[in-house]
């Protein structure tokens, strides 16, 4: 194929604005706007807290009003005081992996107990997904293109594969690695990311992230810049769930190619990255002991949709 007929089939793929802010996406209202939108979706647990006063905590038929550093332990789900992680340590017994439904008996497949059950692991605090409204000031866009000959908006180099690696900091989830692949499977960026916040939990077992990997790791406005070396705002990112992935980069992109979105199961559900690799590529992804890889992730992406390409362009007799 022609890059011009790369680009017009994964056009076909760009999922709609309407569609990426309705699921979670941020996006700025104007041009010149300051903090960006978003609009909270039944999906992601990801959302913004007010930075100051207190506000209404919906639980289960009780209204509780809290102060503005409560937040939700996104493991274990009790409520606890952002300020004091580090002061009166609160034991989080958690399960560290999702609840599986076989023959309707619910079970926690880390432990196999059946649902609900105390969790199998600890921590000395909890961990959450709730920064303050605060961050929003951070977000930035992909500049747009400088002119037609704009090399970044070049046809060839106009997909890449995204991926980020989080851990929890005090401030909830923070990136600490980024990869981003070109179409060719080139790895363009991969990158380590110094948190703002005290770190919390490195969750190494899901992120791969060790303490030594950040020593020498880069700001986040470094890794602005080197992205927008490579992309603008017509780049094409293929990511899964990459909503949560630009989140924590602090950026405005609403040219996405999600798989999470695209593919989804008999009921409507979003599947896991694995779940798909397995059922369109026939892989085995993410089993590795050092926890998940985002060169590996982002190439996945890539190939999935290649291959969701291959079916679109494939002459229907
Ligand atoms: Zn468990
Ligand atoms: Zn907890």
């Amino acid at each position: 194929m022609s890059p011009q007929e790369v680009h017009d089939v994964y056009s076909q793929l760009v999922i709609p604005e309407d569609i990426l802010k309705e699921n979670g996406y941020l996006y700025f209202e104007e041009e010149q706007s300051k903090r960006p939108k978003y609009k909270k979706d039944k999906w992601s647990v990801f959302s913004f807290m007010p930075d100051n006063g207190s506000f209404l905590f919906l639980k289960t038929n009780s209204l509780l009003i809290l102060s503005d550093s409560t937040r939700k332990c996104t493991r274990c789900s009790r409520l606890f005081n952002r300020k004091s992680t580090f002061f009166s340590p609160n034991v989080c017994r958690f399960h560290p992996l999702k609840t599986e439904n076989k023959n309707g008996v619910i079970y926690h497949s880390c432990c196999l107990k059946r649902f609900p059950s105390i969790g199998c692991q600890t921590h000395p605090s909890h961990v959450h997904q709730q920064p303050s409204e605060s961050a929003l000031d951070q977000f930035v866009q992909a500049p747009k293109p400088v002119s037609t000959r704009d090399f970044r908006s070049n046809k060839v180099n106009l997909v890449f594969g995204l991926d980020v690696e989080m851990i929890h900091t005090e401030n909830g989830l923070e990136a600490a690695r980024i990869s981003l692949v070109d179409v060719n499977r080139r790895v363009m960026i991969d990158e380590y990311i110094k948190p703002e916040g005290k770190i919390v939990h490195l969750n190494t077992e899901f992120s791969g992230i060790k303490s030594f990997h950040l020593e020498k790791a880069k700001s986040l406005e470094q890794i602005h810049n080197l992205l927008f070396q490579f992309m603008n705002r017509s780049s094409v990112l293929v990511g899964h769930g990459l909503s949560n992935d630009l989140k924590v980069l602090r950026l405005v992109h609403l040219n996405v190619i999600d798989t999470a979105l695209l593919i989804r199961s008999e009921n409507g559900n979003m599947q896991s990255l694995k779940t798909i690799a397995k059922s369109y590529l026939n892989e085995n992804i993410q089993w590795k002991e050092g926890g998940h890889d985002s060169v590996e992730d982002s190439i996945t992406c890539l190939r999935i949709v290649e291959k969701l390409i291959h079916v679109l362009i494939q002459p229907i007799y």
